[in-house]
């Protein structure tokens, strides 16, 4: 419903953006690893014996205790030691997108 309203989405996590981009580049193609849980775990029409919808492993982090670097560095297969102690900014991501991850670009 989403994709049909808007021209542009931005994706949060932890208090931040963490995604930007035109709508239908966002849900065909989403490059911030969160986005791309966050899609995977959209039940879709036809899924009702699909069982247990696919969760994000982990939790969100503590708003409270925000960890120093990448808010999602708890929560994702492709971290590594650069995301613990640097945030990432907003980085070019294709036409008009930007993701908050250092494996963007
Ligand atoms: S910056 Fe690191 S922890 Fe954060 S989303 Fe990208 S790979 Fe994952």
């Amino acid at each position: 419903m989403v994709a049909n309203l808007a021209d542009r989405v931005a994706v949060m996590y932890g208090g931040s953006i963490v995604e930007t981009a035109g709508a239908r580049r966002l849900f065909d193609a989403p490059a911030h690893p969160y986005t791309r849980g966050l899609l995977a775990s959209l039940p879709a029409i036809g899924d009702e014996d699909r069982g247990r919808l696919t969760a994000i492993p982990g939790q969100p982090p503590d708003m409270t205790r925000l960890p120093e670097g990448c808010a999602f560095v708890e929560r994702c297969p492709y971290a590594f030691a650069r995301c613990r102690w640097e945030r990432p900014p907003l980085l070019p991501a294709g036409k008009k997108a930007r993701a908050a991850c250092w494996w963007t670009g």
